[in-house]
C-alpha cells in the first residue's frame, strides 16, 4: 500500500541524499559504466539520475515500483550472499510514494523502452518511450505529500553538501564507473571512471596520490585490505576524510574507522583525523549488510580480526616511509 510505502520511506528517505544514494545504488547494481547525476535546488526540486546499465524489461517496470520486488534475491540463501547494493526491493516504492516520479528504461537491444510515471505513489501514466539503452529517472516535488518531512530538512547549502558526499563516497568506492554530479547546471563533480582510485582521490580531496597519499596494501587468509592513507602530517578536523568500503560498497563501521586511526599509533595530533580510503575484500558470508534499513551500517564475522590486519597494514606503510 502507499501507506506502507510512506512509512517505509520514513526509514530510508529521509532527505535528498537518500534518493541520489538510492538511485545510484541501483545504477551501479544494474552494470552501469557511466552515472550522471542532475540536481536542482539541491534536490528540492529535482533529482535525476541517468545511467547506461542493464535497464529494467518493459514487462517489469511497474513491478519494480512495488514493495519487496527486488530482482536481487532468488531464494533465503542468496540474503546471505547479497553482493549487490540494493536487495530490499524498497526504495523505488519509498521515493515514488512522497514524490513525483518519471523512470525511463530500455534494455540493450530492446526495440522499444518504457516510461513510467508515479504522482504520491500512484501511477499515472505507463507507456512505450525510446529505446536508449539505461535508465533514467527524475524525482520532483520531494515530500509534497509529507510536510512534516519538509519542514525536518535542512538549508539547501547543507543537503547539497549531503549530496555531495554521499556521491564523492561513490565514487571514491567505484573507481571504475564515470560519476558525475551536476548543480543548477554547475558541474560539481566528475570522475573518469577508468579504475583510477589515485585520481578519484585526488579530483576529491584536491591531493596528489603518491606524495601525501600512500598506497596501502594487506591481506590474511580472510581478507584483503587496499586504498590510500595520507601521510601522518596531512590530517582534517574530522573523522569525515575516512571511507571504508567492503566489495566496493560504501559502508560505515566505528570499529574499522578506529583501526585506521589507530593504525598512526600517536603520530596525529589531539582532534586530528587521517585521509583515508580503505577497500576491504571479502567473501560476502562474512558480513551482515541487513542491519540498518539505510545499509550503511554492516556487521561483520572476524572483526576484531580485520581491525587488526587494518591497523598493522597501515602501521606499516607509515614506518616504511619514515626510513
Ligand atoms: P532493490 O535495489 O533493493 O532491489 P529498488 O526499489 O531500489 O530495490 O529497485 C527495485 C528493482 O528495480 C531492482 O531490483 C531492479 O530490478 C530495478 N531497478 C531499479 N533501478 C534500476 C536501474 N537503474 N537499472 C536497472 N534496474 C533497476
Ligand atoms: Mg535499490
Amino acid at each position: 500500500s502507499i501507506l506502507a510505502d510512506q512509512i517505509a520511506a520514513g526509514e530510508v528517505i529521509e532527505r535528498p541524499a537518500s534518493i541520489v544514494k538510492e538511485l545510484v545504488e541501483n545504477a551501479l547494481d544494474a552494470h552501469s559504466h557511466r552515472i550522471d547525476i542532475v540536481v536542482e535546488n539541491a534536490g528540492l526540486d529535482s533529482i535525476r539520475v541517468i545511467d547506461d546499465g542493464d535497464g529494467i524489461e518493459a514487462g517489469d517496470v511497474a513491478l519494480a515500483f512495488k514493495r519487496h520486488a527486488t530482482s536481487k534475491i532468488n531464494d533465503r540463501k542468496d540474503l546471505f550472499r547479497v553482493q549487490t547494493m540494493g536487495f530490499r526491493g524498497e526504495a523505488l516504492p519509498s521515493i515514488a510514494s512522497v514524490a513525483d516520479v518519471v523512470l525511463t528504461t530500455a534494455q540493450e537491444g530492446a526495440t522499444a523502452g518504457r516510461s513510467i510515471h508515479l504522482h504520491g505513489g500512484e501511477m499515472v501514466a505507463n507507456q512505450p518511450a525510446p529505446a536508449r539503452r539505461g535508465t533514467d529517472v527524475r524525482v520532483t516535488e520531494l515530500f509534497f505529500n509529507t510536510p512534516a518531512r519538509l519542514k525536518y530538512l535542512k538549508s539547501p547549502h547543507t543537503e547539497l553538501m549531503r549530496i555531495t558526499d554521499i556521491v564523492n563516497r561513490l565514487a571514491l568506492a567505484n573507481p571504475a564507473v564515470a560519476i558525475s554530479l551536476i548543480h543548477n547546471d554547475k558541474e560539481l563533480f566528475r570522475s573518469a571512471g577508468n579504475g583510477n582510485l589515485q585520481q578519484v582521490v585526488a579530483a576529491i580531496y584536491g591531493i596528489q596520490a603518491g606524495r601525501k597519499m600512500l598506497p596501502v596494501q594487506g591481506s590474511d587468509p580472510d581478507f584483503t585490505v587496499s586504498g590510500f592513507v595520507s601521510l601522518p602530517e596531512l590530517t582534517r578536523a574530522s573523522r569525515q576524510y575516512i571511507t571504508i568500503t567492503i566489495n566496493h560498497r560504501y559502508i560505515r563501521n566505528f570499529e574499522l574507522t578506529k583501526a585506521i586511526i589507530q593504525g598512526y599509533e600517536s603520530k596525529l595530533m589531539v582532534g586530528r583525523y587521517p585521509i583515508a580510503v580503505i577497500n576491504i575484500d571479502l567473501d560476502p558470508v562474512l558480513v551482515d549488510v541487513n542491519v540498518h534499513p539505510a545499509k550503511r551500517e554492516v556487521r561483520l564475522s572476524k572483526e576484531p580480526q580485520l581491525a587488526k590486519l587494518i591497523s598493522q597494514t597501515i602501521r606499516q606503510r607509515i614506518a616504511q616511509e619514515n626510513l
